[in-house]
């Protein structure tokens, strides 16, 4: 029996992989945190965009996670359950230095060993016409991916009960014993030869308190906000300079995101919601066609040197780290659930962390 503590987009992934490798799995989570990151994300699978100049092995990790996505797109029922999508990513250039900016990751991305297009306004118009007409110029990044979160959440929640595993809700943990394959959660008492903490940007605390180990981990709060339209106004995966926009299914469009640090605070600020509304007024034409429908806030895990922290622990083998993703998890997490995989199985390790 291997039991994952915390069930966002990681913890799950990473239940479905070992169910289907044949282990037993339990999830075990809490109704009592907020702020959880994988219900405010929004879904972007563009590794090319989230690429740093300094961030080459998280960008190969993200290149591999992406090729998992591009497998599950030939899947109809995974792609129709979680309304995965294969369009592309348009960055927008609405001034002067936004253009620069364009033309500096055309560049770069070339470097990384990928062309992209910069389009003129006719021709970024021609593709989305229903973007401001005053705008400088556009870069196409072709093959991009997006998923819809919640309801990814909510396909992986079914298939790991339909394959028998177990998800349990308990007050929120403080601290865990675990020994001798014996995991003690408040009063209860379960089997598991190991364990995984899939707790995102409250997993160092946890691991603090139950083992006294930490980890230089610090949240990332975001916002994201959903509208709806009367009619179908985006088709590609738009990107300003500070915000955002994924076309979803029946007109909904999720725009994302502020960036803060502001502890674990997950409530929503005035600031917050003025920061994504201003920069939409500035970016899009008639935004009174825009119906808000929702807000909302989830703390991403930040990490000192940007990669996420996946594999055991020196002083217990049994026990498996799978947190620190920041802004990739939703993307990172088919690759996340492979290599946890290979640690649950002790299988060669050297690959990547
Ligand atoms: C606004 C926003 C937009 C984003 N957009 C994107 C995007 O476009 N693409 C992308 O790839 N990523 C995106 N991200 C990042 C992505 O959402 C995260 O990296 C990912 O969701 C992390 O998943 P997780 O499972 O590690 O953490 P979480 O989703 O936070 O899940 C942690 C789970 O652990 C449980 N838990 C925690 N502590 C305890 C405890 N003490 N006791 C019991 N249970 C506990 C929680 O209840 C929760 O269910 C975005 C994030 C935000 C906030």
């Amino acid at each position: 029996m291997i039991i994952i503590i915390g069930s966002g987009v990681i913890g799950l992934f990473t239940a479905l992989r070992l169910l289907e490798n044949g282990k037993k799995v339990k999830l075990i989570d809490s109704d009592e945190i907020n702020g959880k990151a994988t219900d405010a994300s929004v879904g972007m699978l563009a590794p090319l965009i989230e690429a740093k100049p300094y961030e080459q092995e998280l960008f190969d990790l993200m290149l591999d996670s992406k090729r998992i996505w591009d497998e599950f797109l030939k899947k109809k029922y995974f792609v129709n359950q979680t309304q995965l999508k294969k369009n592309s990513s348009l960055l927008v250039a609405v001034n002067k230095d936004d253009e620069e900016r364009i033309y500096f990751k055309k560049n770069f991305f070339k470097k990384l060993g990928f062309e992209t297009q910069i389009l003129d306004p006719k021709r970024t118009l021609k593709i989305e016409p229903n973007l401001n007409s005053n705008i400088n110029c556009s870069l196409l990044c072709e093959k991009h991916n997006q998923v819809e979160p919640m309801l990814l959440k909510n396909y992986l929640l079914k298939q790991i009960k339909n394959m028998g595993g177990e998800i349990i809700k308990v007050g929120r943990i403080e601290k865990f014993l675990f020994s001798n394959s014996k995991l003690k959660i408040h009063n209860l008492c379960f089997e598991a030869e190991k364990i995984i903490i899939a707790c995102g940007v409250w997993s160092s605390n946890l691991l603090s308190k139950s083992i006294s180990i930490s980890f230089p981990t610090r949240p990332i709060k975001g916002v994201s906000m959903l509208f709806k339209t009367e009619k179908k106004l985006f088709t590609n995966n738009i990107w300003f300079r500070n915000i955002y926009i994924a076309p979803r299914n029946l007109n909904f469009l999720a725009v994302g995101a502020t960036e803060d640090e502001k502890g674990f605070d997950d409530s929503i600020s005035l600031d917050e919601i003025h920061f994504i509304t201003k920069s939409l007024w500035e970016y899009l034409p008639e935004i009174e066609k825009l119906k808000f429908q929702n807000i909302f806030a989830g703390l991403r895990s930040g990490v000192i040197d940007g990669n996420p922290i996946i594999g055991n622990l020196k002083h217990n083998k049994n026990i498996i780290c799978a947190f620190g993703h920041f802004r990739h998890g939703i993307l990172l997490a088919p690759i996340t659930a492979e290599i946890v995989c290979n640690y649950v199985f002790d299988l060669d390790l050297k690959k990547k962390i």
